[in-house]
């Protein structure tokens, strides 16, 4: 095995470079080899780096990221569809593709990503200087001419999770959706609503900076959740409840609170990760007694090259620019700490940072 350079936890808080991050001396028939060209630190990154990988103890060491796009430098011989000098979108979850889950129609729940929970020893994340994967046919998107290294970047993880969620939420035209937290994945969401057909869209955040973007976005109604029953206040201005909800983060309450607002045989989609070991809470009225009809589903990022490329094909004619997301920019795997910063303390001014291969 080689050894390269990459961006590890190496404890809570601390993230360094390190020139130890594993590299295959030979890739498998169907694998590549990766050169990013522009990274995205996330919320989940930042959660693993600020608790030490608590929840996740064997990335410790390990390289971190999973938002990445690049061009491909090695490609195995059975890979049919890319060759080199291809500049690609990497997908965030690698489905194993060639597994019985994937037959199921559940493709998601097999990966051989790391975050997934399978120490290989070969692999890690994209915050590295060359990344492997081992299935380029079905994990790799190519990034289309007219689409931006920056809003390619955003495809992986924002576009590919937010999307799912509104896909798996099932929207009918003229539907009203709350979007529960509106960083980087909720915009998206209310994008992919306004895109699914939705007639009011109701974006529930906090800070002015994701406001401006959730209009731009096309949400018809800003709601503040500091403000005391906001739940009451979509109901009042929706005239009932709405069809949809969509959980993109928010407070401890956010589920109780969808719940409260979501029609009797409506759906519930939470994208939110809850890593702590806490039970979800929420009282039996808002949920009918037990018989409301009301679906909560937890849903991960959609993978896989066709529905990247099916992201690409919305950016690319123009129905989406995911690019409005990005409030930070940098250069170098040596700022990517820096941009992690940003997680950690909390920065009002933050949506997205990408950093730069350069
Ligand atoms: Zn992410």
């Amino acid at each position: 095995m080689k050894r390269m350079k990459g961006v590890v936890i190496t404890g809570p808080g601390k993230l360094e470079i390190s020139d130890n991050c594993p590299l295959p001396d030979k890739i498998v028939p169907t694998g590549a080899l990766i050169k990013p060209l522009i990274w995205s630190p996330c919320t989940s990154d930042a959660h693993l780096c600020a608790t030490g990988c608590s929840s996740l103890p064997y990335l410790i060491g390990k390289a971190v990221g999973h938002e990445m796009c690049g061009v491909i430098t090695e490609i195995g011989n059975d890979v049919h569809d890319f060759k080199v000098g291809d500049r690609v979108i990497v997908c965030s979850v690698m489905p194993i593709w060639r597994s019985l889950e994937a037959q199921d129609g559940h493709a998601n729940n097999r990966q051989d990503n790391m975050y997934a929970g399978i120490d290989y020893p070969d692999r890690g994340g994209s915050f590295v200087e060359s990344y492997y994967i081992r299935d380029a046919d079905m994990n790799l998107a190519k990034i289309p001419e007219d689409v931006t290294l920056e809003q390619a970047v955003m495809i992986p993880d924002m576009m590919c999770t937010a999307f799912e969620g509104m896909r798996q939420l099932g929207t009918g035209f003229g539907e009203s959706i709350a979007v529960i937290g509106i960083g980087p994945v909720g915009l998206m969401v209310i994008r992919a609503a306004v895109l699914s057909g939705a007639g009011r869209v109701f974006g529930i955040g906090s800070r002015k900076i994701c406001f401006d973007v959730a209009r731009e976005y096309g949400a018809t109604d800003l709601i503040d959740y500091h403000e005391k029953d906001y739940g009451k206040k979509i109901i009042a201005l929706n005239c009932g409840p709405v069809d949809g909800v969509v959980i993109a983060g928010g407070g401890d309450d956010s589920l109780e609170i969808a719940l409260s607002i979501v029609k009797r045989g409506g759906t519930v989609v939470n994208l939110s990760a809850h890593f702590s070991n806490d039970p979800f809470k929420f009282s039996s009225s808002v949920f009918g007694f037990g018989y409301g009809g009301k679906t909560i589903k937890g849903i991960g990022c959609g993978g896989g090259r066709l529905w990247m490329s099916r992201m690409a094909a919305l950016v690319e004619n123009k129905r989406v620019d995911p690019s409005l997301l990005i409030t930070h920019r940098f250069h170098g795997m040596e700022s990517i700490p820096e941009a992690m910063e940003l997680f950690l303390n909390h920065d009002r001014s933050l949506i997205k940072p990408v950093i730069y291969n350069d």
